[in-house]
């Protein structure tokens, strides 16, 4: 049976992975784990969502086949690769004792829920939950053969039934250390980063940040994220911090780009991800806040935005002139209607060219004068006139190439797949 939780962490803390290593600790001795646990991020625009919109599930049963290390819960906890399937409804008591005492009731964003599943729910309701928006009522009638519980608004029953309906046809692995002091050496952090090359987003560079720390209050103290959970076990034991009181490995759609979707323009709606071409048809300029805003054509025209957290990605956006040809990876907004750039590909840069000098009358020899901008030119003596193009142009060195280029690791959403995987 899958177990899948949801919305149980707040903006002052918790969190439902942490959730996830209590009902751990208390069925284990009941049940063995099949597969990794699993955490899955779902649609990143939806303006209602708990902070990182992840939800988790739990595969339970009988298990055979080859036992892997997967955590340590205060004894060491192992998952078997294959398991039988049993189902007892007793469980859903203890699972709402576990919700009942940790999950953040007292903040109004939190809607609890749990779904135990006899079988796996559709994976079309997964495909539905990370790229668009779905009701409270789509999520129960996908859970039919199943028990659910739901608290308060019972929001969180959206992602309890999407984390068990999630096959993994790409996928990541993410070590989540928990401890009650925070503390992690910057330096230890770095060495790991560069020594483990299946893990990723780690560290930036750029902006000298720590990227495994959270960034807001949370039972983790750290999360290490790679494409070999094996490796993860390494990993974690190059980095010094605080105690680790218990640590727990997930099996994720982070870093695959599952909420994307290819679009045209105008079949583009809000809270969706999407890959867009188009041609710049709107230069770069900086707006209030230090966004930087530029629009693409395909017959229909969009706004793009690097916003100021993207940090240095915005230089590489501010270079883009009309006419280039881009792809566009990122989330669409409502209000204002725009796209919150993650990725860019560069398929196409235009030349570019400056004025140098202003003609010369050809039959004066002297130096024309413009009549205005994109007016053409005026020989003062004689009058005769001759077009734009007829002025001395140089072209201008472009400082972009026609490649990929990504928001700093610090900006980085967690399903955006950075390119070190592409
Ligand atoms: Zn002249």
């Amino acid at each position: 049976m899958w177990i899948g939780i949801d919305d149980t962490d707040s903006a002052h803390g918790g969190c439902t992975t942490y959730v996830a290593t209590e009902i751990i600790r208390e069925l284990s001795s009941e049940y063995d784990i099949i597969g990794y646990p699993r955490l899955v991020r779902l649609n990143p625009n939806i303006p209602w969502k708990t902070r990182g919109n992840g939800a988790v599930a739990i595969h339970l049963g009988r298990g055979y086949g080859k036992k892997r290390l997967i955590g340590n819960i205060e004894e060491r906890v192992y998952a078997y690769s294959s398991g039988k399937e049993i189902w007892n409804e007793d469980l859903v008591k203890k699972i709402d004792e576990i919700i009942k005492k940790h999950a953040h009731f007292y903040d109004e964003k939190t809607n609890p829920a749990f779904v135990v599943c006899r079988n796996k729910p559709s994976y079309s309701f997964y495909k539905k939950a990370v790229r668009k928006v779905v009701s409270i009522d789509e999520a129960i009638k996908n859970a039919e053969n199943c028990i659910y519980r739901m608290y308060k608004e019972g929001r969180g029953i959206i992602g309890s039934v999407a984390s068990c309906s999630w096959r993994p046809y790409d996928r990541t692995y993410e070590l989540i250390a928990y401890g009650n002091e925070k503390w992690v050496d910057e330096d230890s952090v770095i060495k790991m980063d560069k020594k483990i090359a299946s893990t990723f987003d780690n560290y930036d560079y750029e902006n000298r940040h720590v990227q495994i720390v959270p960034n807001a209050p949370s039972p983790v103290m750290y999360g290490i994220r790679g494409d070999v959970a094996e490796e993860l076990i390494k990993a974690m034991n190059m980095i010094k911090s605080a105690e680790v009181e218990r640590w727990l490995i997930f099996e994720t759609n982070q870093a695959t780009d599952d909420h994307l979707v290819r679009k045209s323009i105008r079949d583009i709606e809000p809270f969706e991800s999407v890959i867009v071409r188009g041609t710049v048809s709107r230069e770069p300029r900086t707006i209030k806040g230090g966004h930087v805003v530029f629009s693409i054509y395909d017959g229909d025209e969009i706004d793009c935005t690097a916003y100021e957290p993207t940090k240095g990605f915005r230089n590489i956006v501010r270079e883009l002139r009309k006419g280039d040809i881009v792809t566009i990876y990122g989330g669409v907004r409502k209000e204002p209607r725009t796209i919150n750039i993650e990725k860019i590909k560069i398929e196409k840069l235009v030349d570019v060219y400056e004025k140098v000098e202003n003609p010369v009358c050809p039959r004066c020899n002297k130096h024309m004068k413009s009549m205005g901008k994109g007016r053409g030119y005026r020989c003062v003596i004689c009058g005769m006139k001759v077009g734009e193009e007829m002025a001395l142009r140089r072209k201008i060195k472009r400082n972009i190439e026609e490649r990929f280029y990504e928001v700093p690791v610090v900006a980085r959403r967690h399903l955006s797949k950075p390119l070190k995987r592409m």
